[in-house]
């Protein structure tokens, strides 16, 4: 039995992270988390290797979005969706950054977005070489989460030349290894998240820090790529309800003539449009959840990513708008509608992940009433 079996207590909340700030950055709340033993809780058994917990994962993300802003909450949505569970393939020092990971005095970066070829994965640039002993990383990697304070980067290398999917491998190089330099990205958007840029100089490190098997490393990407999708629409529900809710309160307190301005017939109509579509992802959601957690199902993943991006960025950009000026001021709503953009771009963006649906199209469409 793995030793996270035993950590396995109630669904884990944020609630131990009470002490952290607002402002805390993903490396303090992985940390807060890990030593609580609620990183484990997420995954079936307390193994990542076994799969997702969709109730325990639903309840983190809402609790990490009521607690924490979006920069910080994003590493470690990353983390629990993919990159642990993808430290699971194996490998010793894959091992031991999975157990420090869970404990949660390491954190590990999940670096996959290449400088040169960005959403087009199989053209990425960073190439490993594999010897008898020993493997050299060379290339670049750019807006990777958590990459300022990571220990680890789990890297997605090429080992040979073809776009072929099997032409991909994960590596395990410790931030800290000669030839390794991060810098953090240009933006303030997303203080907190530790986003920044990675140079692998010829980054030399035994054979044994390839993750899983060579050649599996784009397979194993969209397959775990899947759960990441589904956490962020859980985590994406949870941000449309709770902006809505304090939109709805900022509208009832701001008067209006005799009345507020919730009483407006054309700011209910938009406010009940924005409310409506909140539902529908929510049902949606919940529908696909198990396929995505139980089966990896890449097409519903895509149908949720594309789901949440639309939703997230109707829904935040009414709230904005409904909050007048005041939407301006620093984290207002307006931060909050530009931050949130990132759900049409981080992690497969919108017209990637549509390109899936639309690849998926008869199967989806059997699913129907005819
Ligand atoms: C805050 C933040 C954190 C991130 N964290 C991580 C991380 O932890 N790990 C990681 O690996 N990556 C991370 N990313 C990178 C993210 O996954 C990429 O930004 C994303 O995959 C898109 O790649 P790109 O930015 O290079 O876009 P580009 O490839 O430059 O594409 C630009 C735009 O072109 C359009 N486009 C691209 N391809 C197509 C297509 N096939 N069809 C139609 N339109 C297309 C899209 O509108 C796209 O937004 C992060 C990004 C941000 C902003």
């Amino acid at each position: 039995m793995p030793e996270q079996a035993l950590l396995r207590l109630a669904p884990p909340t944020a609630s131990d992270s009470g002490r952290l700030p607002m402002e805390a950055d993903g490396r303090a709340i992985w940390a807060t988390l890990g030593e609580a033993g609620q990183l484990a809780g997420v995954y079936r058994d307390g193994d990542p290797a076994a799969g997702i917990l969709t109730d325990h994962l639903d309840r983190l993300m809402t609790d990490l979005d009521a607690r924490f802003g979006i920069a910080s909450t994003l590493p470690v949505c990353i983390q629990i969706a993919t990159t642990v569970p993808l430290l699971a393939l194996g490998g010793e020092p894959a091992a031991r950054a999975l157990r420090d990971a869970l404990a949660g005095t390491a954190v590990v970066a999940l670096a996959a977005t290449d400088e040169g070829s960005g959403a087009d994965l199989a053209g990425l640039g960073t190439t490993v070489a594999i010897e008898d002993d020993v493997l050299t990383v060379t290339g670049g990697k750019r807006w990777i989460a958590g990459a300022t304070y990571a220990d680890h980067l789990l890297v997605l290398a090429r080992h040979r030349e073809s776009r072929h999917f099997t032409s991909f491998t994960w590596v395990l190089v410790p931030a800290d290894a000669a030839g390794v330099t991060i810098e953090p990205a240009d933006t303030t958007l997303f203080e907190g998240s530790g986003t920044g840029h990675i140079r692998l100089d010829g980054v030399r490190l035994p054979r044994e820090h390839i993750v899983g098997r060579v050649g599996r490393g784009l397979t194993s990407f969209a397959s775990h790529i899947a759960v990441e999708r589904l956490a962020g629409a859980l985590w994406a529900v949870a941000l449309c309800a709770r902006t809505l809710r304090q939109t709805k309160a900022r509208l009832e307190e701001r008067a209006h003539g005799d009345v507020n301005l919730w009483q407006l017939e054309s700011i209910q109509q938009r406010f009940a449009l924005a409310l409506l579509r909140t539902h529908q992802l929510d049902a949606v959601v919940h529908r696909l959840a198990e396929r995505v957690a139980g089966n990896r199902d890449t097409a519903a993943a895509a149908l949720l990513k594309a789901a949440a991006a639309t939703t997230v960025e109707a829904v935040l950009t009414d709230c904005a708008q409904l909050h007048g000026a005041e939407g301006f001021t620093t984290a207002g709503a307006q931060w909050t509608r530009a931050q949130a953009a990132l759900w049409g771009i981080g992690g497969g963006t919108t017209e990637i992940v549509l390109g899936t649906v639309a690849g998926a199209a008869d199967g989806l469409l059997a699913e129907l009433p005819a």
